[in-house]
């Protein structure tokens, strides 16, 4: 007999020690599984902002493809009409160059969120000029300051209130690689132009810092921009003004960064 319970005190033991190794197997796998999910956990972590980075690559990407679009459509209205951009008034250059892009997409920076300004009109749902909008188009203001004050002031008072009927003459571009035709604009706002004899339209209406790592409305990252010989280029914050001003035509407007209001 005692030897039947020692038998089975010993067996009670073994089973007691399986038991505790098996308890301590099951632990061990339970941190095992915390490791590998906390591993995941942080390779997700590096992999997250890549991914969003990579996002932003393409929408700036689609940006530049929608410059593109635009500036090809202002050559061919050109062509088409003595070398001439649209005139700074109604129906305005969305309108006028409808034609040669042909989709309301293409005037909206993907970037552009939510949807900017103009809010689509659902009385105009098909009109370019009501269609929500990244992009500004040159107004030219230096040119049309110098060629028409000579004129008589009705003339300089007709272009700044739209009426003036003739558009700029794309052969008044003296260095068509450095100067800007179309750029983005703040999401808020209507405006159809950049120009500087209103307010200097570049502090309120004109975006310079839409991708990259700048926040919106901040002195850093960069826009993007279509130039009179046709390229489309991103520039940092601040380098559309600076050295040179690439929104002027005129020698007086381009090397005058600080630039004083227009009387
Ligand atoms: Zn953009």
């Amino acid at each position: 007999m005692e030897g039947a319970v020692s038998i089975q005190t010993r067996a009670t033991k073994g089973g007691q020690r399986r038991l505790a190794r098996a308890r301590a197997r099951a632990a061990f796998n339970l941190i095992e599984l915390l490791v590998v999910i906390a591993i995941i956990g942080i390779l997700a972590a590096m992999l997250l902002p890549t991914l969003s980075s990579a996002k932003e690559s393409a929408r700036r990407i689609a940006c530049i493809n929608n410059l593109k679009q635009l500036r090809i459509a202002l050559s061919m209205y050109a062509d088409e009409n003595d070398g001439q951009f649209p005139p700074r008034s109604r129906p305005y250059w969305m309108t006028r160059l409808w034609q040669h892009y042909e989709s309301l997409p293409v005037l909206k920076c993907p970037t552009d969120n939510p949807e900017p300004s103009p809010k689509a009109d659902p009385a105009k749902p098909d009109d370019p000029d009501f269609a929500p909008r990244s992009y500004l188009i040159n107004g030219f203001n230096d040119y049309f300051e110098a060629t028409l004050k000579p004129l008589g002031s009705s003339q300089w008072s007709d272009f700044t209130q739209h009426k003036w009927p003739f558009g700029f003459p794309e052969s008044a571009m003296r260095q068509p690689a450095d100067t800007i035709v179309f750029g983005e604009k703040n999401s808020d706002v209507f405006h159809v132009h950049m120009d500087f004899y209103q307010n200097n339209d570049i502090n309120g209406i004109a975006e310079q810092s839409r991708h990259g790592t700048g926040v919106k409305g901040s002195r850093s990252g960069g826009s993007d921009y279509a130039f009179g010989d046709g390229s489309v280029r991103f520039l940092r914050f601040g380098q559309a003004l600076s050295p040179i001003n690439l929104w002027a035509v005129t020698d007086l407007w381009r090397t005058n960064a600080a630039l004083p209001p227009m009387q």
